[in-house]
């Protein structure tokens, strides 16, 4: 990867590797001369003083394709940083993954290497087919640019030459482009995705009246009501003398909006830096939920300080998982109610009772709905074969802490049950010693949250449970949250061939950018989908998962599972009641069928190794939240996602 980067006197020591705090970023995209120097030596003295001024890195990328360029007698194809898309078609596809580039591979390597844009310290800007890329980008994933600019942009790249003919080049078809559009993404826009969006057009540039179209995202603006800022600069062409002019502007533009960005992050990561609450009752505002099958009501609550054993937390970010909806919607014959729901979450320590040495104050924890008790009596915790540990299981599952009580009432002081142990959709939260992962700071909390439940289990069903091997081939049921874990597991240990099994098409993609070979819709076959997937493979695959919990589906899994030797693992929870059955026969001819709880991973010993990894950039985990919120309120918000469907996880910062 090459790249030039500005980086103002006072990060110099930021970016050596030592510092630890994120570095805001400005991403610059060039159009089609789109080496590492061409805007650094045009417009880089005014662009740089603004830098210095505004407080922020640029990056100046060669978007130039990599590894050479295919002999196509074109100016504007065979160069010139592919349309910031990742095209499909022959001979663009091996050496063209721009969008790729941009959104994932250069940001990782900016955060492992030198902490810049870390924590979503990232703008971006771009100047012609750059400044389309800039706004694209943007609009496809807002959550993770704090603001967009741009020069002389290709505005409405569908509905013109050429857009037109770089897409049908790249991806086959003009329509295929549409996925990079700004005008076409934002006219599908129901609220506005920045605060504002700035422009700047020359009047005098000659590709303005028939390929830019600024005019069409204007219009496409107004139902959203996105505000766009487009000056109209007289007398200026498409050249970078033009850019030169104004870019001083723009750096000024996205600097505020980084410098509020870091704010946030920094007030945030430092959420709790008066301890003076210990000891005493802290009231805040909490999800309860009243009853089965009726909305949450937004409370505000006691919670009571720990005792002997227990770990008081703030709760910073809340993850949704199914099985927090599935007890609010009446399907677990066991839920109790009142309760505050939640349990994927991740938490600042505010206070510990008597004899907790493990955490302390200030330290960043995952509450695990897995204890690990760690005793030398505890044969389940002494065992490498399990990491169900008994400890506190009669009491967590009684809705209250270790010694029979609850640290949660309501106003009028009535009691409010825990849940698994955690009951994270809270400010504060009571959590036993023995159920707190204890994680490095240096991983945001609003992700590192996701490790503690579905993304764990789905990677420790594949690498514990079953120990998938490399070369194994590997189907996966339902493509939720756990089910694509279970690939992005399953492609890190070698699989040769993951099939992705869903009724739902749309999770396809998603699937497939994970690792999935082969897709199958099973609800369009005319034969059941365990005959139609051993007919893909002879004699079946090696591991099957279910993350269905429909017990017929489970039965699929096992039944193509490879003769001799396949092994099948049940992820899902079956709805109650439910039992699971199939031929005798089927075990008898080689066949295993086993289970998994949160992966088999022991919690307070491994939940800070997958963190690890994901710090150090082996284990990506942002592509599963989908969906971001703020606010304990908004935690209604993020049922309502996980309900509509097309939601991983939602994560509610509180
Ligand atoms: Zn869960
Ligand atoms: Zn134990």
């Amino acid at each position: 990867m090459t790249f030039g980067l500005y980086v103002p006197k006072r990060f110099s020591a930021a970016i050596d590797g030592s510092g630890k705090d994120s570095v805001p970023v400005l991403f610059w995209l060039s159009g089609l001369t789109c080496d590492d120097t061409n805007f650094a030596m045009k417009a880089g003295p005014s662009a740089f003083a603004a830098a210095e001024e505004a407080g922020i890195t640029i990056c100046m990328p060669d978007t130039s394709p990599r590894d050479g360029v295919p002999n196509v007698d074109a100016y504007d194809l065979g160069i010139g940083a592919s349309f910031y898309v990742n095209a499909t078609e022959d001979p663009f596809r091996k050496n063209y993954q721009m969008y790729t580039y941009i959104t994932e591979e250069l940001p990782t390597l900016l955060e492992t290497n030198f902490s810049i844009g870390k924590d979503g310290l990232r703008s971006i800007a771009g100047h012609s087919m750059g400044g389309h890329g800039a706004l694209s980008i943007a609009m496809k994933d807002p959550s993770s640019w704090v603001s967009v600019s741009a020069f002389s942009p290709i505005c409405n790249p569908t509905a013109c030459p050429w857009g037109e003919k770089a897409f049908t080049t790249y991806l086959g078809n003009v329509d295929a482009g549409k996925a990079h559009d700004a005008t076409v993404l934002l006219s599908a826009m129901d609220d506005p995705c920045f605060d504002e969006i700035l422009i700047d057009q020359g009047n005098k540039d000659e590709f303005y009246p028939d390929q830019l179209l600024p005019e069409n995202l204007i219009e496409a603006a107004k139902k959203s009501g996105q505000k766009i800022t487009l000056n109209m600069r007289n007398g200026f062409d498409h050249s970078y003398y033009f850019i030169a002019s104004f870019i001083g502007s723009h750096v000024a533009f996205h600097g505020p909006r980084l410098a509020k960005k870091q704010a946030e992050v920094a007030a945030w990561s430092q959420a709790i830096t008066d301890f003076s609450t210990a000891g005493k009752p802290i009231k805040c505002k909490a999800k309860v939920a009243r009853a089965a099958k009726q909305p949450m009501c937004d409370e505000e609550v006691t919670v009571d300080p720990p005792k002997a054993g227990e770990v008081r937390v703030k709760v910073i970010a809340n993850a949704l998982c199914h099985t927090d909806i599935y007890t609010l919607d009446g399907h677990d014959p066991e839920g109790l109610f009142p309760c505050i729901l939640g349990h994927e979450a991740g938490c600042v320590v505010e206070s510990v009772g008597e004899g907790v040495t493990s955490v302390k104050p200030g330290d960043h924890v995952i509450p695990c709905y897995t204890p690990q008790c760690c005793e030398a009596s505890c044969i389940f915790c002494q065992s490498p074969k399990t990491n169900l540990c008994p400890k506190i299981r009669s009491t967590q599952g009684a809705g209250k802490m270790p010694d029979g009580t609850v640290r949660f009432h309501d106003k009028d002081g009535k009691p409010i049950y825990h849940f698994m142990g955690c009951s994270t959709m809270a400010e504060y939260t009571v959590l036993a010693e023995i159920s707190c992962a204890k994680i490095s700071k240096d991983l945001p909390l609003e992700k590192a949250c996701l490790f503690g439940c579905g993304v764990s289990t789905g990677l420790g069903a594949v690498w514990n449970t079953c120990k998938v091997e490399a070369n194994s081939t590997v189907a996966v049921f339902g493509l939720g949250a756990v089910g694509l874990a279970v690939i992005q597991g399953a492609k890190m240990a070698g699989a040769s061939r993951i099939i992705a099994v869903d009724i739902n098409p749309n999770k396809f993609k998603s699937a497939c950018d994970l690792g999935a070979t082969d897709c199958v819709d099973s609800s369009k076959l005319d034969v059941p989908v365990q005959q139609h997937i051993v007919s893909m493979t002879k004699w079946g695959v090696d591991y099957t998962f279910d993350c269905t919990g429909i017990v017929s589906v489970m039965r699929a899994a096992l039944e193509c599972a490879h003769r001799g030797w396949g092994t099948s693992c049940i992820i899902g929870v079956a709805a109650s009641g439910h039992e699971i059955s199939t031929r005798p026969f089927q075990l008898v001819t080689g066949r295993t069928w086993k289970g998994t709880a949160f992966g088999g991973f022991k919690s307070r010993r491994d939940v800070p190794k997958l963190v690890q990894r994901c710090i150090e950039g082996k284990l990506p985990i942002d592509h599963f939240i989908t969906h971001r919120f703020d606010g304990v309120e908004d935690t209604t918000k993020a049922v309502d996602a996980l309900h509509a469907g097309a939601c991983l996880r939602a994560v509610v910062r509180y």
